[in-house]
């Protein structure tokens, strides 16, 4: 039993975003639960013959999938949280009996609160966080998937390859809400999947696919030691798994796969259990993940050479070179590095982007035709169009090496030019003394962290604004109306530093993609983010350059309107490249500094403007953290160099502020303070003000904003909850470097809860300065 040609899982939203619209119109009225039903099952018949048309001989296939893999993986075992179980399960038009439960544990209810959601590995997907307890037993509940694997197999047949979440990286990634231990679940669910795949063999599967990515972090590397019994047990668990599926043609073979990094460590502990095939990512991890020194030949190897987490053609020569060399130590399949749920579906789509750089792109399907292409190739079976493809690739990679888009050379020679000395600013000290007479601001000054709600109003200006109905000139006035009101508003509120509110800005990153050469905008390009939300990642194609001021004027407006200090707002050089597809033909790094010299000139504008305090948000600097921290170092100084880069430039007496927001935050503080941003605001408020203790321990010695109003909901503080938490940050933190603002901007909140909530934080502050 083989297969040659497959990829290592599938998009779920649908190429015009299908699934997003069915779940919304659900979520609005259940009477639509049967076009949900539907729409779901006609995206996965669809991708599922999309594949098989192209010629691939197995295909991934991850059930209807209403929200979320791992959540997914959490209804099927079971193991929606408790307080969801008295939601009635019911028949519901072809939905699964579930599935008012998986909502309310992915979305909440009015009484209910949702799970926690967080970032997939290193990616922009979100899964929901599986909670577990003690007490928590798996119990199947898989009519649904069933019936979905029983479509699946007679549109497909032996091509239909059920994918599921392995249970060592189920359990690595969830959370017990009683602090016991959720592997303690591992041979549970090991059983629950023993006895699923023997239904699922009586439906005429062949194979299986088990994810198991957590396989290529430090868990199986640097922690390998100390994870050394859960290493065993999860080797344990697969051998009784591949027992209970049945041997040879009769029974069920067992894909294990891994991605977003080196896929050795799986091999090497699972080679030999009596799995059948290792899906390994080839192309990010480093020379080891290359070569696959770990895989023997025994088992069959689907060798992720074409890229599932970027855009770019794969260079099909390389690729091919690659492939042929596996070939000779045992028996490959060729694949994609990781799911395409992470690419968006098809170039084909795309009308008006750069015909040259369109030529070097390759998307969801341009992706499903490599793997075919170079299956068929690298069996003797090359067809006439693969040949073209062949030949099309070479000429496009050419092109895209000697391309003036790529190669700008006065921002080459303006990186070359650079020296430590562009990376430093004056002592902290020269800084503090030189912005403290520039600024005059108050002890523990307010401010907020730069956007203020985005109303139905400036969302409707836009999308006029796009479709021609009112002109620039229109749109750019109801715009500074907008700036105004929030000037007139932060004012009244008492508010110290003030920003303009941020009404121009669609997203904090496509906002100025639009603006820098060397990235492009697409029209249709979404990838899933978390269950029905979507973005639309610009894309770094080439040498980045700013052509001209891309916030001055907005700044100016403010600032006309206002005697107190109004913050230029940017996004730093890391969220720019996080947010976006990157070039894969330099090191980020490069990228980064060439994103940071156009800040810096950004920057310059805004203080030849007046601005006295600048603000460059780096909400992604954590998230782009290597998976294994061997690798950590490396990036943490480009990152670091590529912010301090963009905001060096800046005199004595301009305040530089950066913003992050998330809560792990403390193996990243040596980070924030080598930044040596004057000022940094952090998400606190729903931990607590725990973060700061960790600042205390490091001797930081530069301003912080710790939020003391979780902005998540629209809830608004008590004073007395402010207030507290103040006098917390108070405890660790010396009043002349504290400063009082929200967790994050305000672009989700209304004006009522804004207003409330500043007034409550305004009145906390000036409170606090009087014990100071
Ligand atoms: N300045 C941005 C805003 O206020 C920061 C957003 C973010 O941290 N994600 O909206
Ligand atoms: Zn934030």
């Amino acid at each position: 039993m083989t297969f040659n040609a497959t990829v290592a899982g599938v998009p779920r939203i649908g190429p015009d975003r299908e699934l997003k619209k069915a779940l919304e119109g659900y979520w609005r009225d259940n009477s639509t639960g049967r076009n949900l039903a539907t729409t779901a099952t006609r995206l996965v018949n669809d991708y599922t013959d999309e594949l098989l048309a192209a010629g691939l001989d197995s295909a991934a296939f991850s059930g209807r999938s209403f929200y979320d893999a791992v959540l997914d993986t959490t209804a099927l075992l079971g193991l929606l949280p408790e307080r969801v179980a008295d939601i009635a399960d019911h028949d519901n038009d072809g939905l699964p009996r579930f599935i008012d439960r998986y909502f309310a544990a992915a979305r909440g209810t009015k009484e209910l609160p949702a799970s926690a959601m967080t970032k997939w590995f290193d990616t922009n997907y979100h899964y929901i966080v599986p909670e577990l307890a003690k007490d928590s037993r798996v119990e199947l509940d898989d009519s649904a998937f069933l019936e979905d694997i029983r479509d699946q197999v007679t549109r497909a047949g032996e091509a239909v390859r059920p994918v599921l979440v392995g249970p060592l990286t189920y359990l690595a990634l969830s959370r017990t809400v009683d602090g016991s231990d959720a592997f303690a679940h591992l041979e549970e669910i090991f059983d629950a999947y023993s006895r699923l795949l023997k239904r699922i063999a009586d439906r005429g599967v062949k194979w299986v696919q088990f994810d198991e990515p957590i396989l290529v972090t430090d868990f199986a590397y640097a922690d390998a030691a100390a994870n050394e019994d859960l290493l065993k047990r999860t080797r344990a668990g697969y051998e009784k798994l591949v027992e209970a599926a049945g041997a040879g043609d009769e029974g069920v073979n067992l894909l294990i796969q891994t991605y977003f990094g080196d896929g050795n460590a799986a091999i090497e502990l699972l080679s030999g259990s009596g799995v059948a095939a290792f899906g390994v990512d080839l192309v990010t991890g480093g020379a080891a993940a290359a070569e696959l020194p770990a895989w023997n030949g025994k088992e069959l190897l689907a060798a992720g050479v074409v890229d599932g987490h970027n855009v770019w053609r794969t260079d099909l020569d390389a690729a091919l070179k690659t492939l042929q060399g596996l070939k000779e130590r045992g028996p490959v399949a060729v694949s994609t590095s990781c799911s395409l749920l992470h690419v968006p579906y098809s170039l084909q789509r795309e009308q008006n982007l750069n015909a040259e750089v369109q030529k070097w792109l390759a998307f969801g399907s341009e992706k499903i035709r490599e793997v075919a292409a170079l299956s068929r190739t690298l069996r003797g079976e090359q067809t006439e169009a693969d040949e073209q493809l062949f030949a099309e690739t070479r000429e496009a990679i050419e092109d895209r090496k000697n391309s003036t888009l790529t190669h700008n050379a006065a921002v080459r020679e303006r990186q070359d030019a650079v020296t430590d000395a562009d990376r430093r600013r004056d002592s902290i000290e020269a800084r503090r003394e030189a912005q403290k007479a520039e600024l005059n601001l108050p002890p523990l000054p307010t401010t907020t962290i730069g956007s203020f709600p985005q109303t139905t109003e400036i969302r409707q200006a836009r999308a006029k604004h796009r479709k021609g109905e009112i002109d620039d000139a229109a749109y750019t006035q109801a715009m500074k109306d907008e700036v105004a009101d929030v000037i007139k508003r932060q004012e009244e509120l008492g508010l110290d530093v003030l920003v303009h509110g941020e009404p121009e800005r669609n997203d904090m990153v496509q906002y100025f993609s639009e603006q820098l050469d060397g990235y492009l905008s697409t029209e249709h390009a979404w990838v899933q983010s978390y269950g029905s939300r979507c973005v639309r990642p610009p894309i770094i194609f080439g040498d980045v350059s700013r052509p001209h001021a891309m916030t001055v004027d907005w700044y100016k407006v403010a600032a006309d309107l206002t005697d107190k200090p109004v913050k230029g707002m940017l996004t730093g050089p890391v969220t720019m490249l996080a947010w976006s597809f990157v070039r894969d033909d330099q090191p980020l790094g490069e990228t980064a500094d060439q994103v940071a010299l156009a800040l810096r000139d950004e920057i310059d504008d805004l203080i030849a403007a007046g601005a006295r305090v600048v603000q460059v948000d780096e909400p992604a600097i954590r998230e782009l953290l290597p998976l294994r921290k061997e690798q950590q170092p490396d990036y943490l100084k480009w990152a670091v160099g590529s912010f301090r880069l963009a905001t060096s430039g800046a005199e004595n007496k301009v305040q530089i502020h950066t913003h992050m927001c998330y809560s792990e935050f403390n193996e990243l503080i040596d980070t924030v303070s080598n930044l040596d941003a004057d000022v940094t605001s952090i998400e606190a408020a729903r931990n607590g003000m725990q973060v700061l203790a960790a600042l205390k321990d490091e001797g930081y010695e530069l301003g912080v904003g710790p939020g003391v109003w979780d902005i998540h909901s629209p809830r608004v503080p008590k004073q007395q909850e402010v207030d507290d938490l103040l006098s917390a940050a108070l405890d660790s933190v010396d009043p002349s470097l504290l400063w009082v603002n929200p967790d994050c901007g305000l672009k989700t909140r209304g004006w009522e809860e804004t207003t409330a909530s500043l007034e409550v934080l305004v009145s906390a502050a000036k409170k606090a300065r009087e014990r100071v």
